[in-house]
């Protein structure tokens, strides 16, 4: 008898989100209208933030804040090289240079201690990117861009529902922007949103994320009949749909319960697999911090078993893996067009040789806790394998 497979991860979803779909559809309005009105002003309640601008992906939302501050040919913008290549594509489209700071590795985030070193007189912007849901030190950050008149675009894909300091992310940066793609801690199928206290800076991102159309499309389409607009800039199509926000609104009232079943999976991981600590390393933490556990990457820093030989003994069980991520300067658009080698970053290049990410989501059960730690420590007690 084989055992069940355990997906790396999974979406929670119940008949609450199918049961809105449904009236969505049946009200007949499916793109952007009153659930994206209702899940902008819900999400930035419980951001506690001035501005929530709905998108259809994470990626569109940093693509519109780079664009919103005006950031292009000639400029470069900082960031890591331990992220999705979401974060440094959005850089390349606005014609930008993408420069990488190296990570801490008691972080696995940008070191605050190598951006100053990095700045030239072209750097506009630093990108932090919340690795696995555990906050950048965001005081040392906004120091540092303060101090250089540099803007901070948060890359939030991880980080919803964690805090850094008693604060709810998403309130730091001059704009923060989460995901809501399916593998993330809450989701709409597709999806994104920006959110910041800079009121010019919404309008402007709201613009580049619809056309620089002059109002709202359901003001066009709705009740006034009016078929008048202007283009004040060449916007991108970011907007998300009514079906895609009706299931953000229940995820997120969910969100809270989701984070918290996260925590405890991690926590038994934490403690439960203390054993093996003479071979792997867990996450990192930071005391001042709340993590919302998007990922559990555990280290294979002190074995000399390989993390692909234990992503193949997890697999052959049943069980998925992950690793995040490939460094960005080791794909070979990043090296053959902005001339990045292997041995660069060279903090970020050892934690990409020993990571793997656990699964780890509020659907997965205790017995699949059980068999994961279970499968672990087998793991360990082989020595036949490599
Ligand atoms: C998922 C992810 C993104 C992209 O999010 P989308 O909503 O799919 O565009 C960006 N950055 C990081 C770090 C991610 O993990």
């Amino acid at each position: 008898m084989t055992d069940p497979f355990i997906q790396f991860c999974r979406a929670s979803l119940s008949e609450e989100e199918a049961s809105v779909v449904e009236k969505v559809i049946e009200s007949g309005w499916l793109t952007t209208g009153p659930n994206v009105a209702g899940f902008e002003s819900e999400f930035k309640e419980y951001i506690g933030c001035e501005h929530a601008i709905a998108l259809n992906s994470c990626t569109g939302g940093l693509h519109c804040s780079l664009s919103a501050l005006d950031i292009g040919e000639g400029d470069e913008v900082i960031t890591t090289p331990l992220t999705f290549v979401a974060t440094g594509h959005v850089i390349v489209w606005t014609g930008a240079k993408p420069v990488l700071v190296d990570i801490d590795p008691n972080t696995f985030n940008i070191d605050p201690q190598k951006i100053e070193s990095a700045i030239t007189p072209r750097t506009k912007a630093i990108m932090p990117v919340h690795f696995a849901g555990l906050p950048c030190d965001m005081d040392r950050i906004l120091d540092i861009a303060k101090r250089h008149n540099l803007a901070v675009i948060e890359d939030a894909a991880h980080a919803v529902g964690s805090e850094y300091k008693n604060k709810r992310v998403g309130t730091f940066g001059d704009s923060t922007v989460f995901s809501f793609y399916p593998t993330k801690n809450m989701t709409t199928g597709e999806g994104g949103m920006v959110t910041t206290n800079n009121a010019k800076l919404a309008e402007r991102i709201r613009k580049f994320a619809f056309f620089g159309i002059n109002k709202e499309v359901w003001e066009r389409y709705g009740k006034k009949q009016s078929w008048q607009y202007d283009i004040i800039l060449p916007g991108y199509k970011y907007n998300m749909s009514d079906v895609l926000a009706a299931i953000g609104r229940v995820q997120l009232k969910r969100l809270d319960a989701f984070n918290a079943r996260r925590s405890e999976i991690a926590e038994e991981f934490k403690s439960r697999l203390k054993g093996l600590e003479e071979h792997i390393s867990f996450p990192p933490e930071r005391a001042d911090c709340k993590h919302n556990w998007h990922l559990f990457p555990i280290l294979l820093d002190k074995t000399s078993k390989t993390r692909e030989s234990l992503i193949e003994f997890l697999g052959e069980r049943q069980i998925g893996s992950s690793v995040h991520f490939i460094p960005l300067h080791l794909f070979s658009y990043y090296q053959d067009a902005w001339g990045w080698k292997p041995g660069d970053f060279p903090e970020v290049e050892k934690v990409f040789k020993n990571i793997v990410s656990l699964p780890i989501y509020p659907g997965l059960s205790s017995a699949d806790v059980d068999r994961i730690i279970d499968t672990l420590f087998r793991f360990f007690e082989t020595t036949s394998r490599d």
